[in-house]
């Protein structure tokens, strides 16, 4: 297994224990898609570079920009990527307890930050437009000896 291989086996357990949390959490989302139009609803969402490495490595080259303040993915109210989707789409709820959100938030973040140290890559936490524009502009993240 070469080093990116490992690194979306990592982001997947992370995403796997995160799933856990939001679960016990069960903040009732109805999946509408409301909050994926950034703009309107007024939500920012934040990725982490081995979240893009993930996103990229299931989505394929191609990753589509943002225009217009919503996520390019949302297709008719519905999440296209949805097994792939990011831990800020897991944790996010409307109707959720922000308080215990962000505590969740800050233990994935935690937990990213160990991917990135333990690979050589760069920990960057960044703007969904501006995650996909690095992946749209810079291809493939470096990853030695990858
Ligand atoms: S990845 Fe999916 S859940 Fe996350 S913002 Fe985009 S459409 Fe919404
Ligand atoms: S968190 Fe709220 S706005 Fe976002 S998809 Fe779920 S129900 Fe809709």
């Amino acid at each position: 297994m070469n080093e990116r291989s490992k690194i979306i086996a990592e982001v997947d357990a992370i995403y796997r224990w995160v799933d856990q949390q939001v679960k016990i959490l069960d903040p009732s989302c109805r999946a509408c898609g409301e909050c994926c139009d950034f703009e309107s609803f007024g939500h920012r969402l934040y990725v982490t570079t081995p979240e893009l490495i993930y996103f990229q490595h299931a989505v394929g080259p191609e990753v589509k920009g943002i225009s217009a303040g919503v996520c390019p993915y949302c297709i008719n109210g519905k999440c296209t990527v949805y097994p792939y989707r990011f831990s800020g789409c897991r944790i996010f709820s409307c109707k959720g307890d922000s308080e215990k959100e962000n505590a969740i938030c800050e233990q994935a973040m935690g937990k990213f930050k160990v991917v990135c140290n333990k690979y050589p890559i760069s920990y960057q936490y960044v703007y969904l437009k501006a995650g996909f524009e690095m992946l749209r502009t810079n291809g493939q993240f470096a990853i030695h000896n990858s």
